[in-house]
């Protein structure tokens, strides 16, 4: 099968064609229709994080399920999924308190880029190839634990619904989860691709008032048009004036989608005295963030969120029939859809700000 392998950092992914082992005691074997592409593949391509090469990105996927492993009991073949980028072990003492997120498995299979249980079921000849997330979504089919796949309804369009893997539920759950806002609250959302306009829908199915803030105007647009009660363009106008302005106040919430820490400082100036800022963007592993701590005095709140805190078997399946009721319009964030072998070109376009979210169709 043809998948889009990631030989060096800063270097164009190659389509090769690789060998895919079959599904071992909890592996399933998808055969996928189709990849979202985000920002976080990116970030490990450029070498932000470090991760063992080769290596299979993509982790928005979603696909059907051809071949189960003998111990297998979640799902069949013929069922319909979505692929997690986190993946929980159901054990742990995260995952048994409802935060399965932040699940004690999760990080070492990030770091490892194999399956839980440390393998590979990836090759190109003699070569392991590595699974970014335990996933390796830009491939025609993938081998992955039964615990990153999520069953969902037959009829919700797989080739949107993989938007739901990674950045669509991330941006959702971040406002829904993270803030908890009720209705009327205020909620400023720092930066406007697919993960933070996923959270202009999230607020706005919480009634919350949202303030979107991006340096583009045509992300701005879009982000008004799903919702957004106020937008600023943070390249003419800085929000920490413009949101007094707006609200009379800072906001009661801030979440940073950007991953940038002089965005993450803004945010926080940005909030009023008792608020809260979310980070749920991705910095480089290095980056330091620095503050002024007196706003510690104002009893503001910083906290994180990976996932918008999600518990996916649960959430994931609320979050589709939304999309089908027609309150939840994912497949607006959808700009461009490509084939496997235009991967990067489809890089090459997120780089220049040309799409808000591409999909790679098999
Ligand atoms: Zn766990
Ligand atoms: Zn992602």
């Amino acid at each position: 099968m043809k998948a889009a392998v990631l030989y060096d950092i800063n270097t164009p992914l190659k389509i090769e064609d690789v060998t895919l082992d079959d599904p071992q005691e909890n592996e399933i074997l998808v055969k996928l229709e189709a990849t979202g592409v985000c920002h976080s593949d990116l970030h490990f391509m450029q070498g932000d994080m470090p991760m063992p090469l080769p290596i299979v990105p993509g982790h928005e996927g979603a696909g059907v399920v051809e071949k189960v492993g003998p111990c297998v009991t979640t799902v069949q073949p013929g069922d319909h999924v979505i692929l997690m980028v986190t993946i929980s072990c159901g054990k742990c003492g995260y995952c048994l308190s409802g935060r399965p997120t932040i699940c004690v498995e999760n990080l070492p299979i990030q770091m490892m880029a194999t399956l839980p249980g440390g393998g590979v079921r990836l090759h190109k000849g003699e070569q392991a190839i590595n699974h970014l997330f335990g996933l390796a979504c830009f491939a025609e089919k993938v081998v992955v634990h039964e615990r990153s796949a999520v069953k969902i309804r037959k009829d919700a369009p797989l080739d949107v619904m993989c938007l739901l893997g990674c950045g669509t539920s991330t941006g959702i759950g971040a406002a829904i989860n993270a803030t908890k806002a009720r209705p009327g609250e205020s909620i400023a959302i720092f930066g406007c691709g697919g993960v933070g306009l996923s959270a202009v829908m999230g607020a706005k199915l919480l009634g919350a008032k949202v303030i979107a803030i991006d340096t583009l105007d045509s992300k701005l647009e879009k982000a008004k048009e799903l919702g957004a009660d106020y937008v600023i363009n943070a390249s003419k106008d800085d929000p920490q004036l413009k949101i007094p302005e707006i609200l009379g106040q800072g906001a009661n919430y801030a979440i940073e989608f950007i991953g940038k820490v002089d965005v993450m400082a803004q945010a926080l100036n940005c909030i009023r005295s008792g608020g809260l800022l979310v980070i749920a963007g991705m910095p480089a592993l290095l980056d330091m963030l620095t503050i002024p701590a007196f706003q510690f005095l104002m009893c503001k709140t910083i906290t994180g969120t990976v996932q918008g805190d999600i518990v996916a078997p649960v959430d994931i399946p609320i979050y589709v029939d939304l999309f089908m009721e027609g309150k939840l319009p994912i497949d607006k964030l959808i700009t461009r859809t490509y084939k496997l072998d235009q991967i990067n070109e489809a890089f090459e376009a997120m780089k220049k700000g040309e799409v808000i979210r591409s999909v790679i169709k098999f």
